[in-house]
């Protein structure tokens, strides 16, 4: 029996895996992390979203410590989310290590509960210049964890190389668009479905969904699978 688990955050990329990976895998378990983002309604979108398709499992873990350590304008309330970028590159959003903590415990729930798949939706096409989003650091860890802990595992990310457009024609693709659009939750401002409208990661949605829209067929043709 093929099982996976997926990093959910109840956003539109990772409900696109998740919506993909209950296709394709005979088990699916979820796992949220909470580190005291900016906004709890991520793990309340998480939750309904997980109820509404039937995964069995739903882990919402407990990350405070990165809250701790970690100083982003999506950890700290008192930072806006900026347009601008920092001196190093990085917009302000940038959470240092939370794609090593989230992966790497995955890794960890994933042994425990015998999955030899993870599935995160980190894109390196139209991403947010987030290092921690790369196919190079996504493989570096994947070798990591097999070695850390003796035994195969396989990270896929299927999208990794699709811009947000064809994310949508994915959705699309799955028969969910409508979905997608209305139960995630994506925005920084924590407004649900189509967004504040006003902030980076809607400005990312909402230009996709537009290009989407203005030319499904060859958006959808252009997936590979
Ligand atoms: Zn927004």
């Amino acid at each position: 029996m093929s099982k996976a688990v997926v990093v959910f955050s109840g956003g539109q990329d990772s409900t696109t895996c998740l919506l993909d990976a209950l296709n394709r895998f005979d088990e699916v378990h979820c796992v949220t992390f909470d580190y005291g983002q900016r906004h709890d309604g991520e793990i309340q979108a998480a939750e309904r979203i997980c109820q509404q398709l039937g995964v069995p499992v739903h882990k919402v873990l407990d990350v405070g410590l990165l809250n701790q350590l970690a100083i982003s304008s999506l950890t700290r309330d008192n930072i806006a989310v900026s347009h601008e970028l920092m001196d190093n590159g990085l917009p302000n959003s940038f959470v240092p290590g939370r794609n090593i903590l989230f992966l790497t415990l995955t890794g960890i729930y994933a042994y425990q509960v015998g999955a030899d798949t993870i599935i995160t939706g980190v894109c390196e096409t139209d991403f947010s210049g987030y290092p921690d989003c790369r196919d190079e650091f996504v493989k570096a860890l994947n070798k990591a964890l097999e070695l850390g802990m003796d035994r195969p595992l396989i990270i896929e990310t299927p999208l990794m190389w699709l811009n947000k457009a064809q994310t949508w024609a994915l959705a699309d693709k799955l028969g969910r668009l409508d979905f997608v659009r209305q139960q995630t939750l994506t925005c920084y401002n924590g407004v649900i479905g189509d967004g504040c409208g006003d902030c980076p990661s809607c400005d990312l949605r909402k230009a996709g969904l537009e290009s989407y829209l203005a030319d499904k067929d060859a958006i959808l043709a252009s997936l590979s699978r």
